[in-house]
């Protein structure tokens, strides 16, 4: 049977304490959500601002669906493309301040598509350790070099970018890395992509909407802005919805729809989905008092923690709505996040591959939806969990 050799591949999993289990939801992505009949407070989600749910977004696809239907029914390049698209890219792109803007259908796709459509074999790829996993397959799929350096080792990458003769030379970083929530040293990035004439490609799926005054993402929040920069965000994520857009000068832009094949080759996002889109994006750029309700979140949650945690500095330092709690131990993490369940709080235990071994922890995500005492519920259960006994 060609199947004999995966009983034990799962096994192994079992034995690892690496099996992943899905639960599944009654009722819509929210703070406070239903799993198999029993109400949670959840702090799982990559809903930073609470739009996944927002009134205006359903009635703007509501809208959406009754003028376009609800299937895109076509590739962009073939009759897929909606006006309701076509709004949207204007919108983004005049929204982060860049010349143009291309949607695609996921983030994964999106960085497929951006690394495959511009490197090769005779090219290299400089990526930190810590990227996102479609970074690093991207980069494997374009048969580049690929030369990783250590977490934010900016020394690392400098010599990394003189010792090499390739043709072209891409920088790819996590803008906040998802595993950690610290931000990356942009202007340091784009300094050495200047002195090493490189692209310098940010995927911001964790800033847009979150970080900068008026939620444009981390190149706000650095003020920064240069040709050289390949903007990438995600739109499932604080926007509210689904899909991703790639920003940046107008001939790298068309160079992506000409030859990205995750673009090309796709079914078109639903154009009911580019109507919810724009209405977060009015959202975003309104929400100053959203981003302020979640900095208040991710301050009290650090108080008690480490109030109630003197020395253990278990919370990894980060300013951002990703609050990772390191466990280390697979098992640990996973029995952590069960007793926290019991006590109806839901957390995610994140396990090798998705963070380096021996580095297994709890990676809260905190929400503008989230209340005072969402955030004193989770910290009180923590405390019943035993976790200041580490
Ligand atoms: C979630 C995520 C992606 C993938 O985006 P999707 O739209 O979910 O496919 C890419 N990069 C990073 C850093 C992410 O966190």
């Amino acid at each position: 049977m060609p199947y004999a050799m995966l009983p034990d591949d799962l096994a192994e999993l079992d034995s690892l304490g690496l099996r992943r289990y899905r639960r599944t939801l009654d009722s819509a992505q929210a703070t406070h959500v239903l799993v198999d009949g029993k109400k949670y407070v959840a702090f799982c989600s990559n809903d930073y601002l609470g739009l996944a749910n927002h009134p205006e977004l359903i009635a703007a696809a509501q809208a959406g669906a009754a003028q376009f239907g609800v299937g895109a029914g076509a590739s962009h390049l073939v009759l897929g493309h909606a006006r309701a698209h076509e709004a949207l890219e204007s919108q983004l792109a005049a929204f982060v301040k860049l010349p143009r803007a291309l949607l695609f259908s996921t983030g994964y796709m999106a960085n497929l598509g951006i690394v495959t459509a511009l490197m090769n074999r005779e090219d290299a790829v400089f990526a930190d350790r810590l990227n996102h996993a479609s970074l690093n397959d991207a980069c494997l799929l374009a048969r580049a070099q690929f030369k990783r350096y250590a977490h934010n080792n900016l020394d690392q990458l400098q010599r990394l970018l003189a010792s090499t003769r390739a043709r072209r030379k891409l920088i790819v970083a996590d803008a906040v890395f998802s595993m950690d929530g610290d931000i990356a040293p942009v202007p340091d990035l784009l300094a050495l992509a200047e002195r090493y004439d490189a692209w310098l490609l940010l995927d911001d799926a964790h800033g847009f909407g979150v970080l900068g005054e008026n939620g444009r993402g981390v190149l706000e929040h650095f003020n920064a802005a240069h040709p050289r920069i390949i903007y990438m965000a995600t739109l499932g994520k604080a926007a509210g919805v689904f899909g991703a857009f790639v920003a940046g000068d107008p001939t790298l832009i068309e160079t992506l729809l000409q030859r990205a094949r995750t673009y090309i080759f796709t079914t078109a996002m639903p154009p009911l989905l580019a109507c919810a889109l724009s209405k977060s994006i009015e959202l975003i750029a309104s929400g100053a008092p959203l981003r302020q309700r979640l900095h208040e979140n991710i301050i009290q949650l650090k108080q008690t923690l480490n109030d109630s945690m003197p020395g253990g500095g278990e919370l990894l330092p980060s300013a951002t709505a990703i609050q990772p709690l390191v466990i280390g131990d697979n098992r640990a993490a996973s029995s952590l996040a069960q007793r926290l369940a019991d006590r109806g709080v839901l957390v995610p235990a994140i396990r090798p591959p998705t963070v380096p071994p021996g580095t297994a922890r709890l990676r809260i995500s905190l929400s503008a939806a989230h209340t005072t005492d969402d955030v004193r519920c989770l910290t009180g259960a923590l405390a019943g969990a035993g976790v200041s006994h580490h």
